[in-house]
């Protein structure tokens, strides 16, 4: 199906998706959490139905957010979106579709949701893709009020209005900003720093007293770290790297990495050679047949074994160039490495924000990984967690 066709088979399915919104219809395919999808009798097109179990948990999550959780004393403590989840997952509540635990924004998502108090909401936000450095991101975006659609839907609410305003309130007077994307945008080492125990990302969470890196897996045993400790061993590390390199690839080849490339070097001039005399050998059987010195068995079996080892000599240039050209290549950006190293440590303190020091290091490092089994003593030391760092060099095959 060409770009086109679909482009145009796709906006005839919005328009149907619209005006079937517009009747009350639940337009989605995927019905959300508290619901299942179910056919309108005699007419085309779907509605939603609770289902008893998860309405009963939307139900509880509005009366947490709104209430607060019970105290042993019978007093209720005031809780958020983040203790929401931590609650529902110890009570062994299974979240919506495929994710592991509930997160903040699963919870958030659910309270901001009209379908539950039996609204049908449809075109009230656009992605929009963006994609920068090569990096795809989504960006949400509201169309024009006239083109956004909330109408009474054809199923049952499963709040009442009361306590979905109740809830809206809380909302807008504790800020709509999402934790993880505010603090993402103040951790240089995103989409760099990850847990060397499930392999997910560490992130930054911080209060105003104080901020940490910690696995964004709650049921990981990853022990968190205070920020400033783990970003200064790092800007270490790479200090000490340098250092090593400075001393180890001067010229951007060790000694050994040398005289590797000057054996391929030799073993490809070897080869090239032996590939010219067989040339030369394939021609004089063509002439000794033809002066009738050999047969044509004869002649068929020496070009054969000659055949053969070209073929052999052909494949061994090959390989040997690919590895060769490899070490060249690691060597040249160990080369350029260096002074990006140099740049990024000299620099790093005064940069303006996470942003660009998190641009400079992704410039260098592939991936760092974290491992901490034990929280750090009282008195410290405050670092007894290992770092592996991964700098950006094309890895050898094999
Ligand atoms: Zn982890």
């Amino acid at each position: 199906m060409s770009r086109r066709e679909y482009k145009t088979i796709n906006r005839r399915l919005q328009r149907g998706r619209a005006a079937s919104a517009k009747e009350g219809k639940y337009p989605c395919s995927r019905p959300p959490y508290g619901y299942e999808r179910v056919r309108i009798p005699n007419d085309k097109g779907w509605t939603l139905k609770p289902k008893d179990d998860e309405a009963e948990i939307v139900r509880y999550i509005f009366k947490l957010y709104t209430r607060g959780i019970e105290q042993d004393d019978g007093s209720f403590r005031s809780v958020g979106t983040r203790v929401i989840g931590v609650t529902l997952d110890k009570m062994g509540i299974s979240p919506p579709s495929t994710a592991s635990y509930w997160t903040e924004s699963t919870v958030r998502h659910i309270l901001r949701n009209p379908i539950y108090i039996g609204k049908v909401r449809w075109n009230t936000k656009k992605r929009k893709k963006r994609v920068k450095d090569g990096v795809v991101s989504y960006e949400r975006t509201s169309p024009p009020p006239e083109e956004q659609i909330c109408v009474d839907g054809l199923h049952p609410p499963i709040v009442s209005v009361e306590l979905f305003n109740a809830a809206q309130e809380i909302l807008q007077r504790r800020g709509t900003a999402p934790i993880h994307t505010r603090t993402d945008m103040q951790n240089p080492f995103a989409g760099i720093l990850y847990c060397g125990k499930c392999g997910r990302s560490m992130i930054r969470r911080s209060t105003a007293s104080s901020s940490v890196l910690l696995c964004v897996n709650r049921s990981c045993d990853n022990v968190m770290s205070k920020f400033s400790i783990v970003e200064e061993r790092i800007l270490q590390s790479l200090q000490e790297w340098l250092n090593d390199y400075r001393l180890e690839w001067a010229d951007g080849k060790s000694p050994d990495e040398q005289s590797s490339i000057e054996v391929k070097r030799r073993a490809i001039s070897k080869a090239e050679k032996e590939l010219d005399t067989l040339t030369k050998q394939l021609s004089r059987t063509h002439d000794l047949l033809e002066q009738g010195v050999y047969d044509t068995d004869t002649f068929l079996g020496r070009s054969r074994a000659i055949n053969e080892r070209m073929v052999a000599a052909h494949k061994s240039i090959e390989e040997l160039t690919a590895a060769l050209a490899l070490d060249e290549q690691r060597a040249a950006s160990r080369v350029n490495i260096i002074p990006q190293v140099e740049h990024l440590l000299s620099v790093y303190d005064k940069l303006p924000d996470a942003q660009s020091k998190n641009e400079l290091l992704k410039g260098i490092l592939e991936r760092i990984e974290y491992v901490k089994d034990k929280p750090s003593p009282r008195k410290g030391p405050f670092d007894n967690f290992e770092l592996v760092l991964y700098p950006k060099l094309p890895s050898a095959k094999k």
